[in-house]
């Protein structure tokens, strides 16, 4: 049995590595483009080119690797280790598992990515100790895990978790996938507040924003930020309806799993000071009491490293 992990953060632009050891400290790292123009022969050998590089700036041997986690956008199924379908990677039932192992020879172990995320801050990060807490990232999209009894909690066919769909505004506008309408990515993700900022700006009797001066389509959520905290009024108040549709999510999944903990992590949270305070009276107004009261709400520790962390997490749990 090897004494080491790797941990690979699959995304539709860039592949993370990370050798790791017992205790998810990230030994070496390395990064290489995705290139899903390869198509999936492409990306196995683009995977194994980073993993390869990782191992040796480790200065470890590859027999020294026990197993090997991969955190995927979803859906996938963990079972068949195959990722379904997903926006980032253009395939369809991509068996990720089995093309990985013939050519590594080491078990490999596949997880929805913000599912790995949540377990990397369950065992390394801010909810060390915690076995009821869920993990919500806040970036152009909105995903989340729930772990319970200290493991990610899957649901009958690895579909669960997907924080980020939950309806808080029924009518409301769509996400990204487009096909139900005002779930939490569509009124409170990066994407949301942009969308929300564009959209005043195209209005004939919108004078604008204080301090912006060009085109909507020049306008990024950084921006956005910017004004809020300058003082523009409108700005602020898409930070506002952030936090009190953030807070009836976050009050739903309270009432349903009656969590110790929820850990904030994303790029979003860098404006929190923008929503918090309003997120936290909207979880008061919509969550039952008593079981708020059970209910810390904290922000990531490990920050950008949330996701080759996690996929270390998940080789290094199979291997406790
Ligand atoms: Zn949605």
């Amino acid at each position: 049995m090897g004494k080491y992990y790797a941990g690979i953060d699959l995304g539709g632009t860039k592949i993370l590595t990370g050798i790791g050891d017992t205790q998810g400290n990230i030994l070496a790292r390395s990064r290489v483009r995705t290139e899903v123009e390869k198509g999936e022969e492409g990306i196995i050998q683009n995977i194994i080119k980073s993993l390869n590089r990782s191992v040796e700036k480790a200065a470890i041997d590859f027999a020294d690797l026990s197993c090997i986690g991969v955190g995927s956008p979803g859906p996938l199924s963990i079972s068949r280790g195959v990722i379904s379908e997903t926006s980032n990677l253009p395939f369809k039932e991509f068996p990720l598992v089995e093309l990985l192992e013939a050519e590594v020879n080491k078990p490999v172990l596949l997880e929805n990515d913000a599912n790995s995320a949540a377990l990397a801050e369950k065992m390394f990060g801010a909810g060390q100790g915690v076995e009821e807490m869920i993990y919500i990232t806040i970036s152009t999209g909105i995903g989340g895990g729930i772990i319970s009894k200290g493991e990610i909690f899957h649901g009958c066919c690895d579909g669960a978790g997907e924080i980020g769909h939950m309806i808080v505004n029924p009518g409301g506008p769509t996400c990204g996938f487009n096909q139900h309408r005002g779930c939490l990515e569509a009124m409170a993700s990066g994407t949301a507040i942009l969308r929300e900022a564009r959209n005043l700006l195209q209005q004939e009797d919108f004078s604008g924003f204080t301090g912006f001066t060009g085109e909507p389509k020049d306008l990024t959520g950084y921006q956005v930020a910017k004004l809020a905290r300058q003082g523009d009024e409108k700005a602020q108040e898409i930070y506002e309806e952030v936090g009190y549709y953030l807070g009836i999510g976050v009050a739903n999944l309270i009432n349903l799993f009656n969590p110790e903990l929820i850990v904030f992590g994303g790029g979003v949270m860098k404006a929190k000071e923008l929503f918090w305070d309003v997120m936290r009276h909207s979880i008061a107004d919509h969550a039952i009491p008593a079981v708020k009261n059970d209910c810390q709400l904290e922000e990531s520790k490990l920050g950008e490293d949330v996701g080759l962390v996690g996929a270390l997490a998940v080789a290094i749990n199979r291997g406790k």
